[in-house]
């Protein structure tokens, strides 16, 4: 069980100040505003992942709608097409400036990371017990997850992300822009993916096509924004922009447990585990003093245990 691993304690505001948020998504907000009218940048048809067309409701919040489809999945609407998305994510785009200004370039914050990734790389080590195993990161962004991976033992460790501009390897772990360039003749034990699905307009299909690298009995790791988490209720009830979960036009899913049901049956899975992460208090609620905290990291836990939290951590076995 990967929820066996121990959780960190996690305070948000120690590690994440809210004016470098706020000049980070000003940089969003202008790309967004700018563009969000232009018919070549968003498709016309309102689609969940899944397939559906069927939707329960919807919110506005900030520019963006976001419909729940029967699935539970939360999506938004307008829907970014591939040329939004290749804007946005290239090497000169929004993306990459909040990646240099924000997540790159903070030491408190690759403290966190530090953390968390020692935890992923923990729990991929009660799953693959066997450290020659093939692992591919996909969306690696810096490689800090294979680093940890490296340290905890394992050999073979790949890497892709759009950042690369040529392949390359550091420390034995081999970089590219994709997998064709990546060059590797073999086929994966585990692919992860962090943090991918919901950045992309058509997850099912994109997964399908890096599956095709997992050999049969190989595993998936998924992190995702939740739709059933406690955050998210909160939010489509009471319309709150709160940038850090919502992420506006970068977030274009949040999944529901039902979604990975569907998931697993289009792409021949099978689940083998699923937990929650997640601040869903600390974001809501904002800086306290330490005694409060110490009160909401309580509930939060409580939270993870009845799998609300924010986040969904996910791991499917390839029949
Ligand atoms: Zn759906």
């Amino acid at each position: 069980m990967i929820s066996n691993v121990k959780k960190n304690k996690i305070n948000l505001f120690e590690l994440k100040s809210k004016k470098d948020l706020k000049n980070v998504e000003n940089i969003f907000d202008k790309f967004l505003k700018k563009n969000i009218f232009k018919k070549k940048y968003f498709s016309k048809a309102r689609k969940c992942a899944c397939g559906s067309k069927k939707y329960i409701n919807n919110f506005k919040i900030g520019l963006f709608k976001y419909v729940k489809c029967k699935c539970n999945t939360y999506f938004v609407d307008p829907m970014p097409n591939d040329n939004f998305l290749k804007i946005i994510y290239s090497e000169k785009g929004p993306y990459s400036i909040y990646r240099k200004k924000f997540l790159e370039n903070k030491n408190k914050k690759k403290i966190r990371i530090g953390k968390i990734n020692k935890r992923k790389a923990a729990q991929i080590s009660t799953i693959l017990k066997d450290k020659k195993k093939y692992i591919l990161d996909f969306g690696c962004g810096d490689g800090s997850f294979l680093k940890t991976c490296k340290k905890n033992g394992f050999k073979n460790l790949f890497g892709v992300d759009t950042k690369y501009s040529k392949p390359y390897k550091k420390n034995g772990v081999f970089f590219s822009n994709s997998l064709k360039n990546l060059k590797v003749t073999k086929k994966f034990d585990c692919i992860v993916l962090w943090g991918v699905l919901e950045h992309l307009n058509d997850p099912i299909n994109f997964s399908k096509n890096i599956f095709k690298y997992l050999k049969k009995g190989g595993y998936i790791f998924i992190e995702v924004p939740s739709a059933d988490s406690l955050l998210m209720t909160v939010l489509s009830l009471f319309k709150i922009r709160v940038d850090r979960f919502i992420e506006p036009g970068r977030h274009l899913y949040f999944f529901s447990k039902q979604f990975f049901y569907i998931f697993s049956k289009r792409l021949k899975l099978n689940i083998i585990d699923l937990e929650t992460n997640g601040l869903d208090l600390q974001t809501l609620i904002g800086p306290t003093n330490d005694k409060l905290t110490k009160r909401l990291l309580m509930i939060q836990n409580t939270i993870d245990k009845i799998n609300f939290s924010d986040h969904y951590r996910a791991v499917f076995q390839k029949k």
